[in-house]
């Protein structure tokens, strides 16, 4: 059998998932190939995976660092800023994207690589929070595929293999809960960034990790899961599982429930998403259900976690609500991780911004990245009066 490998490029290969994509692909090198990688700032670590992976084209994000990227990958085409990340999706020679990027970024590379026709493994959510109206009947137009790499929607694509679009009841979307759930007073002023970046079950970026901690992560997986599945959010339900072992689950109209279970290891549905619609072997342990225990699952928290029930009304509005949303919880997080705001503060910033905007419905990109930029400043603003009061 004499197949052509698979391209792939790699928009952010420094971080937690872009590295742990490397490592997957690694694994297989007969199937795949890497034609380009690309950094925010971290030029060191880029070189060397150019050195490792000799892609064509390498990129960093930030302009200021292309200088030292060219002193340290020689030999290998570099560019940089957000041009050069859209010149590698649009690059003929690249058959997968795996957008792994952090933030609201992620979501305009998403978009040019779904034009060019390339499949795109998805573990950038904001793509879908903000553009999901746009990106999927682009998607279908275009006979790309989005493959979801975020471990929820991974576990419900598999889990639809089991079933037809009409027999589905609903969705559950499993969520660890992260170190604060158990007690919504524990959501209180006075937690600490150390605190709030201690995630039980998962290791991942500091933003993610706030972003679980609110369960704000869960608002935007169920905003990704309607875009995606193309289910109301009635269809969508959340449940708090602290083990993180079942991913998430489908109940299909005649009563059955099929759920996917694996180690907490985003190697997994990187892989999956890769191999699709094969599965490969998997080299590091698998689950052991007997020393595993017990199981539990809850019903998320009714107070102290406003951020989840925002996310739903967010996607009930619709239109640039979602993307205000998600630009206005970008900056309080980020002002939390400065230690200029108390964590339960993110939701009433997020809150007093959604309050503050009339959505417009079926934007284009610029309407949608407009209302982004937009939410941000007042989300400044907001945190900013709340330094002075
Ligand atoms: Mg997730």
């Amino acid at each position: 059998m004499s197949k052509r490998k698979k391209t792939v490029a790699i928009l952010g290969s420094t971080g937690s998932v872009g590295r742990q994509s490397l490592k997957v692909i690694e694994r297989f090198p007969d199937l795949f190939t890497i034609y380009g990688l690309t950094c925010y700032r971290n030029v060191d670590l880029l070189a060397l995976q150019v050195k490792e992976h000799n892609p064509k084209l390498a990129v960093v994000a930030d302009h200021h660092f292309l200088p030292k990227l060219k002193s340290q990958a020689q030999g290998t085409e570099v560019l940089s800023g957000m041009e050069g990340i859209l010149e590698l999706v649009s690059r003929p020679e690249v058959d997968l994207v795996i957008n792994a990027l952090v933030g609201s970024v992620g979501a305009l590379p998403t978009i040019r690589a779904v034009e060019n026709g390339k499949d795109v493994a998805l573990a950038n959510k904001e793509s879908l929070v903000m553009a999901g109206e746009i990106i999927m009947p682009l998607a279908g137009r275009r006979r790309a595929k989005i493959i979801p790499v975020d471990s929820e929607h991974s576990a419900i694509h598999q889990c639809l293999r089991a079933g037809r679009k009409g027999e589905i009841k609903r969705i559950i979307l499993t969520a660890s809960g992260g170190p604060f759930w158990k007690n919504p007073g524990h959501l209180r002023e006075g937690i600490t960034k150390e605190e709030a970046l201690t995630h039980p079950t998962w290791r991942m970026g500091e933003k993610i990790t706030i972003d679980s901690a609110t369960l704000m992560n869960k608002g935007l997986e169920v905003i990704e899961a309607h875009w995606l599945f193309s289910l109301p959010p009635s269809q969508i339900q959340v449940l708090i599982h602290p083990q993180s072992v079942v991913h998430s689950l489908v109940e299909f109209i005649d009563g059955s429930v099929i759920a996917q279970l694996a180690p907490p290891d985003m190697e997994i549905p990187i892989q999956y998403a890769l191999s699709l619609p094969q599965r490969f072997p998997r080299v590091k342990p698998g689950l052991d259900l007997v020393q595993l225990g017990n199981l539990n699952f809850y019903p998320p928290p009714k107070k102290g976690f406003p951020c989840l029930n925002l996310a739903y009304k967010a996607l009930e509005e619709g239109g640039t609500m979602p993307a205000v949303l998600n630009g206005a919880n970008e900056v309080a997080v980020e002002a939390f991780l400065e230690g200029k705001i108390e964590l339960p503060d993110i939701a009433k910033i997020v809150e007093g911004v959604m309050d503050l905007h009339q959505p417009s419905l079926h934007p284009d990109w610029e309407g949608i990245w407009e209302a982004h930029k937009w939410a941000q400043k007042e989300g400044r603003l907001i945190i900013e009066e709340r330094a002075k009061g």
